[in-house]
């Protein structure tokens, strides 16, 4: 019997297979995982567009003492280490850090993670009466499976802004008395036309029309009655009208608060995990991270990553790059680009993205050793790209030698995965974007069922596991 255990076990060290993380947690460490998840929750509910996440964010940080860095901008008042600080970019983007005891050409040690999600968009003059109803023409954002978003309550979210800069902000349907809007699907009955199309085509993205309203105007002589009783409703509650449009950013998104799933709670059931999941684990560690780090320790909270990362808010922007110059200036005695191309090139990253999860019930989509799996943990994506790895940043050997390193010792449950089976698609991140500067950058995330959909399912032990190995990646000292 011994010496089949001990046969077994320099088995077990010479071969690989990622493991379920709940066959060894700790109670303890169940509870910190549970009270983690509780924490997120409530973030994620508060956190629906990406100026939500930017403000929750902030609150979070503030009431942890970290501070404008524009005021330090602004007067030239140094940062110490251990100092904490973030800058905000249009109050979309965010970046976060604490300064670490290494100057600032020694490198840092970013996650970076995005808070924009897929979404349907109000266009710019979208209202429009039809049939007797008033309806907001709508252009979708990122990717979508559009029959997905039928039928389904969604809540409008977001910003008018006056042209004296006067700013309205809008939230319907998140609270239970308030109404909530819909997409409307066409009935079975008479599907037989649609059935024939494909999953791509049957819902075409200019038929995704909002119904706002469908009470007319008392008036009887009144023209478009319909579409005048919704402005007559926005202008009495909200002091808005058509032009205000104009110069306005309104999301749908899926009404509601995220919900605990399954018979053992292990999952959670909401929209927009992809990313914020990532960002909150991202925030909630560097919010944990006690003392003064060895290398400054970065969080990116990004806009636009689900159309490209372009834009003032998106990652292809200078804004990390200014940071960064921003940073160098106030906590050394004098600023050079030298320097600062040194701080980068010397950085490391975390490149906090989601993954896709292997899910049974699409298996052929995946291949089940190189996929994530739920309840195993992070999970660290070397490349990502399309086909012949098209358009990924591959992590090298010797920088995913190094989160081994980190990970094994911290006890993190971590896996590997890439995104589905090769030739199937693909997708991309943040990742080559901080690449360019020759920074160490891999992604690492949270795996998802149902990503981009409407309602996204993640486990909280993945979650926490991303938690846990962004807070021992901010504290390596690079094994020195
Ligand atoms: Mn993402
Ligand atoms: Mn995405």
């Amino acid at each position: 019997m011994k010496k089949a255990k001990a046969k077994a076990s320099k088995a077990a060290s010479l071969a690989y297979n990622s493991k379920n993380g709940y066959e060894s947690i700790s109670p303890a460490e169940l509870k910190r995982c549970e009270d983690m998840n509780k924490l997120y929750i409530q973030y994620l509910g508060k956190a629906k567009t990406e100026r939500e996440a930017h403000d929750e964010a902030i609150e979070l940080l503030e009431a942890a003492g970290y501070t404008d860095m524009a005021l330090n901008e602004k007067t030239g008042q140094k940062l110490n280490p251990g100092a904490k600080v973030y800058r905000s970019c249009e109050g979309k983007t965010l970046m976060a850090c604490v300064i670490g005891r290494r100057p600032f050409e020694a490198g840092m040690h970013i996650v970076g993670g995005h808070t924009d999600a897929p979404r349907i968009d109000i266009k710019q003059n979208p209202l429009f009466e039809n049939s007797e109803m008033a309806m907001l023409d709508t252009h979708y954002y990122g990717g979508i499976k559009k029959y997905q978003w039928l039928t389904i309550p969604l809540a409008l979210h977001g910003v008018f802004v006056k042209p004296d800069g006067k700013k309205i902000t809008i939230k319907i349907g998140e609270d239970a008395a308030d109404p909530v809007f819909c997409i409307t699907d066409l009935l079975p009955h008479l599907a037989a036309d649609q059935y024939k199309k494909t999953l791509g085509e049957a819902v075409p993205g200019d038929s995704l029309d909002l119904i706002l309203s469908s009470m007319p105007v008392a008036d009887k002589d009144q023209k478009e009655k319909y579409k005048y009783n919704a402005l007559k409703m926005l202008a009495q509650r909200y002091g808005v009208n058509e032009h205000d449009f104009l110069s306005a950013e309104l999301e749908l998104v899926p009404a509601g608060m995220p919900r605990e799933a399954g018979l053992d709670r292990s999952m959670i059931l909401a929209y927009g995990h992809d990313d914020r999941v990532c960002s909150y684990a991202a925030l909630k560690a560097l919010l944990d991270l006690e003392g003064t780090p060895e290398y400054t320790s970065m969080v990116l909270l990004c806009d636009k990553e689900e159309i490209g990362s372009m834009g003032a808010t998106g990652m292809a922007s200078f804004f990390f790059e200014n940071t960064a110059a921003e940073l160098l200036n106030l906590t050394s005695a004098s600023y050079s680009e030298l320097a600062l191309k040194r701080g980068l090139n010397n950085s490391w990253m975390l490149s906090a993205d989601v993954n896709g999860l292997f899910d049974p019930l699409f298996a052929g989509a995946f291949e089940k050793r190189n996929s994530a799996l739920l309840n195993h943990g992070v999970c660290v994506t070397k490349f990502t790209g399309s086909r012949g790895k098209s358009g990924s940043s591959d992590a090298s050997a010797e920088f995913m030698a190094q989160i081994r390193r980190i990970f094994d010792k911290a006890g993190v449950v971590w896996q590997t995965g890439e995104l589905g089976k090769v030739d199937q698609g693909g997708g991309g991140t943040i990742a080559y974007l901080m690449a360019r500067y020759g920074m160490k950058v891999v992604d690492c995330g949270v795996g998802l069922f149902s990503m981009h959909a409407p309602m996204e399912l993640a486990g909280k032990l993945d979650i926490y596991m991303a938690y846990k190995g962004y807070l021992a990646f901010m504290k390596d000292g690079r094994g020195k």
